[in-house]
């Protein structure tokens, strides 16, 4: 059988196209160095695939920023004011990535959102009513000839003309309908360029087809492929669907004539059903994504063969990977401190390709005793028998032991506000943060030498201790309302809680890519999670000390812990959240016992396992995870008060639920996409008081006073008075102590400047 990869991790085995992105960011570094990089970077993920013998590898799965902005821009669809700018093409780029602001002009970035249900992000493209939509690049092209020049017969992936539609703003009357002629067309003959240049197969990746779809959309998705496949001459069409199955499409998926069609085994759980039911045409080759590109535990070859061994409807079958490998780390190579006895249980994109080609070979053997001959069968079954034990009956008793009672706070939410507002006696439009300050070299460099044995345990905290202090001194001196201790502790919000509880496991540098330059590195959930001992209180307790203003604890929540950790593929997600929401409630009451009388807790990832289809949406996820969310903070006293953030105000349809969290205040984030959820949050009587974030912290732009009251005044037009707090968008841990210190004091006299205007 033959094997593919739907894309290759992009950022480099050592973070390379961050280093020298951010070099080229600041001025130190020019864009032929970053190309170079660039270069070496598609070169070392092309030939690795190769030596494992990938049959069908993806070129254009690189990009310096992300790939639906590529493919926007190589279609043209720059919004004016960048263009305006007159940077150069990769100047552009960036601006629309990153926001610009310099002598050339000061425009913001464009929207920011989740890739599905991942926590990678797109760059949201932006189409108005006088959009020319024509083929103006040639990057697929150019990785198509030079992975070819390397000797590497590629597959050219991109992102697809009805995902692009469907994922696009529109700023004018136009809708996605409007587009499709036009987009199709300049499709087609970008097909007919990469014809010309000897592409065999080129990959469409529509992930949007497995959301629930109307009969506008199948209508758009049909027409645009009818096109497509009438004009694609020898080339062959790979549709690529990937984080869940194509029920709404599948017959007009099957019956269109593709040469391939890749489904997601992992995630569709409808996929083998629908193939079972329906049919698969003898014509069409099944790209059959069943190693996960999304979780970095081994596959399990019998499970796997069992699959392609039950497809007996299908005649021809390469085996894939489910999505693109961009979500999970390089390789497992660059752990040095994990022992052999976990490793061997996982597999990250490089261990993955190695899992293909075995999956491949196993899959001629049919019957159990040919497989039993097999060393990686044998080797991969023992695998799944044992595993170091890690259970914890305490922690599994605790769950079982949760009451219906323990979800629920007292008194209720307007009791609490009433009773807070008489105690806190915060003036109108409290400001705040969402809790880390700049980690500035300084700040990384006393947790490395710490963490190195380089320094002492006495001075790494001392170090933390006179940041706290500073940070404190700063906000007091700005004028901040509601302070916070900076997060100096903290590499990360979840990597951070994950070592402080029992369960986890951590890497040293399996980074998965999050946005642009970003990268994050998920620990792994490996066995029951519990809390041995506080984790922040010591921190939170020192920064209270240093002032006599309110300053918040932070936490985690178990939403997010999970959401931003690899999971357990043994136990339910619930159970696993339940153990943690349990672990963080310790943590909240301890805050609270010492003192601590506001508590932020994150939920900065909630909103990004929403399953795809809105049918699922509460049977299979909110109706747990929200109540997780409560158990964390039911038991505090009716004056302390529970703040949560979430980033990405895209909670429009969900606004119930995130009210059913019962949290005090929530900040979020608003600056980067329009208002809209401030309609929602008044048509629906949100009871929860708000923040929607006045500026943008992903960007090293400085709003002006102005700008941020004028924001102001347009969330007062939504948001009682009484309720509205005025925060940036995020932490602010990437941005700079220069700018951080310039956006916070126009934040602090935009909201003087408002309360003046009451
Ligand atoms: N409290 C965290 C911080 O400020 C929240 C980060 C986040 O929402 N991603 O860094
Ligand atoms: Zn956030």
């Amino acid at each position: 059988m033959k094997t593919a990869v739907i894309g290759f991790p992009r950022i480099g085995r050592d973070r390379e196209l961050k280093f020298i992105s951010e070099k080229y960011f600041r001025g130190e570094a020019d864009e032929g160095c970053l190309e170079e990089v660039g270069r070496k970077l598609r070169e070392y993920g092309l030939l690795k695939q190769k030596e494992e013998g990938v049959s069908f590898i993806s070129s254009n799965d690189f990009s310096f920023y992300d790939n639906t902005l590529d493919t926007a821009v190589l279609f043209n669809v720059i919004p004016e004011r960048y263009k305006a700018l007159g940077l150069s093409e990769l100047g552009t780029y960036f601006a629309m990535a990153r926001g610009y602001q310099g002598d050339k002009g000061n425009v913001k970035a464009l929207a920011m959102k989740k890739w599905f249900n991942t926590n990678y992000h797109y760059l949201v493209p932006e189409i108005s009513d006088d959009t020319l939509i024509k083929l103006s690049g040639d990057k697929p092209v150019r990785e198509y000839k030079e992975a070819k020049a390397l000797g590497v017969e590629t597959k050219v992936t991109l992102v697809g003309p009805f995902t692009l539609l469907k994922l696009a703003k529109y700023t004018g009357k136009k809708k996605a309908e409007d587009f499709k002629d036009a987009l199709t067309g300049e499709y087609i003959k970008l097909i007919g360029l990469l014809g010309a240049e000897g592409a065999e197969w080129i990959e469409f990746d529509e992930p949007y087809l497995v959301k629930d779809l109307d009969e506008t959309d199948i209508k758009l998705f049909e027409e645009i492929y009818r096109s497509i496949l009438s004009a694609k001459n020898n080339v062959k069409i790979l549709l690529e669907t990937y984080f869940g199955d194509i029920r709404d499409v599948y017959e007009k998926v099957t019956e269109l004539g593709f040469d391939g069609v890749g489904l997601d085994f992992i995630e569709g759980v409808r996929t083998a059903g629908l193939i079972e039911e329906k049919g698969f045409p003898d014509e069409t080759i099944l790209f059959a994504g069943v190693v996960n590109g999304k979780n970095i535990w081994r596959n399990d070859y019998k499970k796997t063969l069992n699959i392609l061994n039950s497809l007996e409807k299908v005649k021809n079958i390469v085996i894939s990977t489910s999505c693109s490998l961009l979500h999970v780390p390089y390789t497992l190579e660059n752990e040095s401190a994990l022992s052999e006895d976990y490793k061997k249980h996982f597999a990250f994109a490089e261990e993955k390709l190695s899992e293909l080609r075995e999956l491949a070979a196993l899959s001629e053997l049919k019957s159990e005793e040919a497989l039993s001959g097999h060393k990686e069968y044998t080797a991969n079954r023992e695998l799944f028998r044992g595993r170091i034990n890690s259970e914890d009956k305490a922690v599994k008793d605790r769950v079982a032991a949760i009451k219906e009672e323990d979800y629920t706070r007292l008194p209720d939410f307007y009791a609490r506000e009433k009773l807070q507002k008489d105690i806190f006696k915060l003036p109108a439009f409290p400001t705040t943060t969402i809790g880390s300050f700049p980690q500035t070299q300084d700040v990384r460099k006393n947790r490395l030498d710490y963490r190195k044995g380089n320094i002492s345990k006495e001075e790494y905290i001392a170090f933390n201790k006179n940041k706290i202090k500073e940070c404190i001194r700063l906000q007091e001196e700005i004028g901040l309302d509601v302070l916070v201790h900076g997060e100096f502790e903290r590499n990360d919000m979840v990597e951070y809680f994950g070592q402080h509880l029992s369960g986890y496991l951590f890497t040293e540098k399996a980074w998965v890519q999050s946005y642009g330059t970003r990268c994050v590195k998920p620990p792994i959930i490996w066995g029951d999670i519990s809390r041995k001992e506080p984790i922040t209180v010591e921190w939170s307790k020192y920064a209270n000390s240093c002032t006599d203003k309110y300053v918040k604890g932070m936490l985690t929540g178990p939403v997010t812990i999970l959401n931003w950790s690899f999971p357990r593929e043994d136990i339910s997600i619930k159970e696993s959240i339940l153990q943690i929401a349990l672990a963080i409630r310790d943590e909240v009451l301890d805050l609270e016992a010492n003192g601590i009388s506001i508590i932020q807790i994150d939920e900065a990832a909630l909103r990004e396992k929403l399953p795809l289809r809105r049918s699922d949406w509460y049977s299979e996820y909110l109706d747990f995870a929200i109540p997780a969310f409560r158990l964390v903070h039911s038991k505090v006293k009716p004056q302390t008060q529970i703040h949560t953030h979430m980033c990405y105000s895209e909670f429009t349809d969900i606004i119930p639920a995130i009210d059913a969290m019962d949290a005090d205040v929530i900040t979020f984030e608003a600056s980067r996409s329009d208002l809209q959820i401030l309609d929602s949050l008044k048509e629906q009587n949100f009871k929860t008081e708000v923040g929607p974030g006045v500026y943008d912290i992903h960007s090293p732009r400085v709003p002006s006073v102005e700008e941020i009251a004028s924001s102001l005044r347009k969330m007062r037009e939504k948001i009682d008075d009484a309720k509205l707090w005025v925060n940036p968008d995020c932490g602010l841990k990437t941005r700079g102590d220069k700018e951080t210190k310039e956006s916070l004091i126009n934040l602090v006299e935009a909201a003087k400047r408002i309360r003046a205007e009451k």
